[in-house]
């Protein structure tokens, strides 16, 4: 026997006869979650001015952001590894756009950075700066520029940028 898992939709008549209420409100709710040991780890370490990432013994594999098992091998025993706060531009983006789709002058430089210590093509997005967007390329050598350790939070913002070296 096959079940009807549509639904039903909402006609117009269904709100204008009140049949279906509707009203706008403000959400009060507060949102927390649970950053794990992996992310959780690598936050404090953010904080500490150092990037983390974690070696997987079996594959021979070195991530970041780390993880606490190895999405390959399926096996947990991973061991962490600090990382260097350089690395290469794996790609980027010169962006004149913002997130609210306004024009800027000044371009952003979003790009993913392969961490100096990780394996070949695992880094983490971030953006650049100190750069002139025409002198970008692939595979240029940059260095992570940090907030004062006073000022960090344990959050990828920690790193306010990177630039060439
Ligand atoms: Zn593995």
């Amino acid at each position: 026997m096959r079940m009807n898992l549509e639904g039903t939709s909402l006609k117009r008549e269904d709100i204008d006869s009140k049949r279906v209420l509707t009203t706008r409100f403000r959400s009060n709710a507060f949102y927390a979650w649970d950053t794990g040991r992996g992310i959780g780890r690598y936050l404090q370490g953010l904080k500490a001015g150092e990037i983390w990432g974690t070696h997987c013994d079996t594959c021979n594999r070195t991530v970041v952001p780390p993880r606490i098992f190895c999405e390959r091998c399926m096996k947990n025993q991973v061991s962490w590894v600090k990382l260097q706060d350089t690395g290469i531009i794996n790609t980027f983006s010169i962006c004149y756009v913002n997130w609210d789709a306004s024009r800027v002058e000044e371009p952003h430089l979003p790009a993913v950075i392969e961490i100096d210590g990780a394996s070949q093509g695992h880094g983490i997005l971030h953006v650049l700066d100190e750069v002139n967007p025409k002198d970008l390329k692939i595979g240029m050598k940059v260095k992570a520029v940090w907030k004062r350790p006073e000022e960090r939070n344990a959050d990828i913002t920690d790193i306010l940028y990177w630039k060439p070296y």
